[in-house]
């Protein structure tokens, strides 16, 4: 380390994490209310607001109920309230979160089946197709997928899972693990005729963590009547009959306040130019990898170009270098926090998150910390990655 490299690094964190996500100053400070009666017609006026936010977010015109937990939480309810113990639910793999899910899903006394994937290639479609057909009888009850899989940087064409099951005449339930999608990466739940969308307050719409809502469609609503896995604090019979329609106990007020201008922000942009920002800053960070991939330096995890995810991509590590190497220096010399691999992917790849309160400079400015960090860890890659992402950016 050179003598004038300062002890401690200054200025903001440069959070670059998948999540949670960077707050803005104006859902922060709109956060910052005093306590209210959850009850009282002026919050509830504000909660009636949130609420067709988040439906217009998902696009549907359906149902939908809260809980107060992380993602994990509107998992498990997706699956309390709609299946029963022995019920078979087949799990699209794509990488750690849709593994989670599955395991969870296996705990509660669900038969899960996996349809198995490469990793770096995604779901096969004609697989999945093949399966549903095989399926005569009908044993799968609910389709597990994660429309954008946060550890490998890949989504999931969700309509083209709903062409399979139209295909096949099947009627498993569609459930759409949409936590770092929504918000970020186009969902339409009432067109794609997804059953469930699970989401999270942290990741696309800004927010701390802390909360999470399922989209449920009527066709699932009727599908809970049945469903018999115990259930309790995420009980949507129990929450139906309760004036916010969602929550057992105490509701997140201070969260409302949050969403409400996270809405407002999201609306004001408009929900597609959203999409297109989204868009745009992950091909400048897919070019940016590209570019360092020469010199056989680190490259995209994600190997199959139709599914490059538009919110998170992660990077593969030269063989014999350390993921966690570049993460420490990036933090420790830049204040740059990025996102590790998880699981299997651990010391192998980094996660860059673009997703949610973000623009030009973040992102150059994390790419830069990046491209610093591979110099200092004498990490081959090809130098001036972040040219091609300022030319990008400057062009399109
Ligand atoms: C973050 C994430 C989760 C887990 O959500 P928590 O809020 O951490 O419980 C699940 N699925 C995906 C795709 C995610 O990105």
């Amino acid at each position: 380390m050179s003598a004038t490299a300062p002890l401690k690094p200054r200025g903001r964190l440069f959070f670059a994490n998948p999540g949670p996500t960077n707050i803005p100053d104006s859902i922060l400070h709109a956060i910052g209310h005093y306590a209210v009666d959850f009850n009282d017609p002026e919050f509830l006026k504000l909660y009636e607001e949130c609420w067709e936010g988040v439906l217009r977010v998902m696009k549907t015109t359906q149902h939908m109920f809260m809980y107060t937990g992380s993602g994990h939480a509107a998992w498990e309810a997706s699956l309390v309230n709609l299946l029963s113990a022995g019920d078979t639910m087949l799990v699209l793999e794509t990488g750690n979160f849709s593994e989670s899910w599955g395991r969870m899903a296996a705990d509660l006394g669900i038969i899960v089946q996996t349809l198995p994937c490469d990793w770096r290639v995604g779901a096969d479609m004609a697989a999945l197709r093949a399966a549903l057909a095989a399926d005569t009888g009908h044993a799968i009850k609910a389709i597990g997928a994660v429309h954008n899989e946060t550890s490998t940087g890949m989504f999931l064409p969700i309509d083209e899972i709903r062409a399979a099951l139209n295909a096949t005449g099947h009627p498993a339930l569609l459930l759409v693990d949409t936590i770092s999608s929504l918000g970020c990466i186009d969902l339409q739940m009432d067109e794609w005729g997804v059953d469930v969308v699970v989401g999270g307050s942290q990741k696309g719409l800004m927010l701390p963590t802390g909360m999470a809502f399922t989209g449920v469609s009527q066709k699932a609503l009727d599908a809970s009547k049945d469903a018999n896995l115990p259930r309790h604090y995420f009980s949507w019979k129990a929450m139906s009959a309760r004036k916010q329609r969602s929550f057992i106990g105490t509701v997140p007020t201070n969260q409302f306040f949050g969403l409400r201008e996270s809405i407002r922000l999201i609306e004001e942009e408009g929900l597609e130019n959203v999409f297109n920002r989204h868009a745009r800053l992950a091909e400048a960070v897919r070019r940016c990898v590209r570019h360092w991939s020469g010199n056989n330096g680190p490259q995209l995890y994600c190997a199959n170009p139709t599914r490059e995810s538009n919110s998170v991509t992660a990077v593969l590590m030269p063989e014999g270098f350390s993921a966690e190497a570049v993460r420490n220096t990036t933090k420790d010399r830049f204040n740059v926090s990025l996102g590790g691999g998880l699981a299997r992917l651990n010391g192998k790849v980094f996660r860059i998150g673009h997703l949610g309160d973000l623009n030009e400079p973040m992102i150059l400015g994390t790419l830069a910390a990046i491209e610093m960090a591979f110099r200092i860890n004498n990490v081959p890659h090809a130098a001036g990655g972040v040219d091609a992402a300022m030319a990008y950016l400057a062009d399109a």
